[in-house]
Order: structure tokens, then C-alpha cells, then sequence
């Protein structure tokens, strides 16, 4: 259980029609890994998130949403959304 940072995977978007590793091979603290064909986060890891964006600027599909649980914030390829700026 992480206590500062919550990363979540959508499955209804994660590799929506196509194969896809990309936040797999882009995460620099082994955030992801392939789980039951779609992307499974490794929760003992999400506090080690350092908040390079690196997976929401790859992922086609924005199935990611990355939560800032002590600011209340959640970043998303979308954008960012939350009281912290
Ligand atoms: S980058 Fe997006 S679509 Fe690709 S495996 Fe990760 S969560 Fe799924
Ligand atoms: S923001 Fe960076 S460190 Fe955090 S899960 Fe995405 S790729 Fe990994």
C-alpha cells in the first residue's frame, strides 16, 4: 500500500486494440508489468514514482492516471487535475 503516490491502469483503455509495453519499458522505477495481458502496476514500487510524466506521454490509449495522494492532485496524458499546481 503506497503512501504517497497511487498510480492506476484503466483495463478498459490499456491496449484498447492494440499490442502495447510502452509504460513497461519507459518507467525508470519499474512502476508496470505485464499482467494478464494488460498493464498491472507493482504496488510496492508506486511510492518510488518520481513524477516524470514519461508514462503519460506514452500511453496511446491514456489509460494512466498518476495520484498525488498528499497534495490531492491526479495527472493524467490529459492534463493535471487537483489543488496542487
Ligand atoms: S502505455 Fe498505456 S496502453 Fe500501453 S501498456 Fe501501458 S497503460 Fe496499457
Ligand atoms: S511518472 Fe515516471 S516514474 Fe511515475 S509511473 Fe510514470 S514513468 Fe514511472
Amino acid at each position: 500500500m503506497s503512501l504517497f503516490i497511487a498510480v492506476r491502469v484503466d483495463p478498459e483503455r490499456c491496449r484498447a486494440g492494440q499490442p502495447c509495453t510502452a509504460c513497461i519499458g519507459v518507467c525508470p522505477v519499474t512502476i508496470f508489468e505485464g499482467r494478464d495481458g494488460l498493464a498491472g502496476v507493482i504496488g510496492e514500487n508506486e511510492d518510488e514514482c518520481i513524477l516524470c510524466d514519461l508514462c503519460l506521454a506514452r500511453c496511446p490509449t491514456d489509460a494512466i492516471a498518476i495520484h498525488k495522494l498528499y497534495a490531492d492532485e491526479i495527472r493524467t496524458g490529459a492534463g493535471v487535475q487537483g489543488s496542487a499546481k
